[in-house]
């Protein structure tokens, strides 16, 4: 039996949720499944406006466009991310900022922001690293003394708080994935969260393809036509049929990838106190949604031997991430705020553990293959 890094989990109704989209006659974007995931979504982070879009990577994109990013300007963010993050803003000819990560939640290092802002600063894009929040009292203040935007890429952080608030509620935007690699899932699928108001608007006119047929259909203009920029980032309803099904299960998806997390986290405690590993740290004021489960092995060559043994039990254990500030394209269009020594160190070190909603017993199979490799019994290969 191999066991797999995800499996796509469904909630039961989404075949049912599309044949109704069907039925409704409604297959373009904006329909009532669309709304519905919407208002879910606003009353799940408590923002103001929230629009479904075809990915997290296209919300990002909508972000920055909203940031009014011109060429030049600067973005501060991790360089341990997913490439959207920094493509949303190099494709507005804007730089990317790399800042290092705390070594403890592998989230932005909030005491080492300051020192990046120069006068090109516009905005903040933080990352909460697997469904686990940045310090986000004390980099909203830094924003609003430079008078800077702050984007949470909320893409893992769907059904988790910080200090008792959804996260992905507390920038000024965010943006949320439904990928299949996600705890909430639509195939490919997002949603920007507008927090404030003030650019709900022109949030919806971007998504429209630059014009403001959100307004005619809601009666307040008698023509819609081009006025801004923009382009195509809403979903189809059969897309928001299925998110639909999925966002009513949320809890149900995410407790056991939680229960999973907690299985793995118990596992691995006397590798830790020996010394061996180290397991991921969750602050207090950090409420997270089980969606990855990661070990940091004491070097790299330790990672690729604990990968290989893995691998000789047919178990998935992919690292993350390749540093956004050596990546080629990083280096073409990004600048590192120094060297950046603890994401070096944690690109090097993590390992991914299989996590998915609906697992059975893999995970006590995962941690004693884990645990034997670590304690030198062997690998089988
Ligand atoms: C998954 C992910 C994205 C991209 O999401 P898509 O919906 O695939 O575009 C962006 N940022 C982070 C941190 C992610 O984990």
């Amino acid at each position: 039996m191999k066991i797999g890094f995800n499996y796509p989990k469904l909630a039961g109704r989404e075949l049912d949720y599309i044949r109704q989209a069907v039925e409704n006659r409604h297959l373009s974007g904006d329909g009532p499944f669309s709304k519905r995931c919407e208002s879910w979504l606003e009353a799940a982070t408590g923002s103001a406006r929230a629009l479904l879009t075809h990915s997290c990577t296209a919300a990002l994109e909508m972000a920055a466009l909203l940031c009014d990013l011109t060429p030049g300007d600067e973005v501060i963010m991790p360089a341990f991310t997913f490439v959207s993050t920094a493509n949303a803003v190099a494709l507005r000819g804007a730089i990317p900022v790399f800042v290092d990560i705390r070594p403890d939640t592998l989230n932005l290092d909030e005491s080492l922001i300051a020192r990046a802002i120069t006068p090109r600063t516009k905005a903040i894009f933080v990352v909460h690293y697997a469904g686990v929040g940045c310090a986000m009292d004390e980099i909203m203040a830094i924003a609003d003394r430079h008078g800077l935007v702050v984007v949470e890429d909320a893409a893992q952080a769907l059904m988790t708080t910080y200090r008792g608030r959804p996260l992905g509620g507390i920038g000024q935007l965010a943006a949320i994935s439904f990928h299949e690699t996600k705890n909430v899932i639509s195939g490919e699928g997002g949603a920007l969260l507008v927090n404030d108001p003030g650019l709900a608007a022109r949030a919806e006119i971007l998504r429209e393809k630059g014009t403001n047929r959100s307004s005619f259909f809601r009666g307040e203009v008698d023509k819609y036509s081009w006025v801004d920029l923009g382009s195509s980032y809403l979903p189809s309803e059969i897309v928001a049929a299925f998110l639909y099904a999925q966002l009513e299960a949320a809890e149900a998806l995410t407790e056991p990838r939680k229960k999973a997390w907690q299985t793995y986290h118990a596992a691995f405690q006397p590798l830790e106190a020996d010394g061996l590993l180290r397991r991921p740290v969750v602050p207090a004021e950090c409420e997270h949604n089980g969606h990855i489960y990661y070990l940091l092995m004491p070097s790299l060559e330790e990672r690729l031997a604990l990968g290989r043994s893995l691998k000789a039990r047919r178990i998935d254990g992919p690292f993350h991430y390749v540093p956004l500030d050596t990546a080629p394209a990083g280096r073409r269009f990004g600048r590192a705020c120094g060297d950046l020594p603890v994401t070096h160190q944690v690109a090097d070190r993590l390992l991914r553990l299989p996590l998915w909603s609906g697992m059975d017993k893999e995970p006590e199979i995962v941690a004693a293959a884990v645990i034997d490799h670590c304690l030198g019994n062997g690998a089988g290969a």
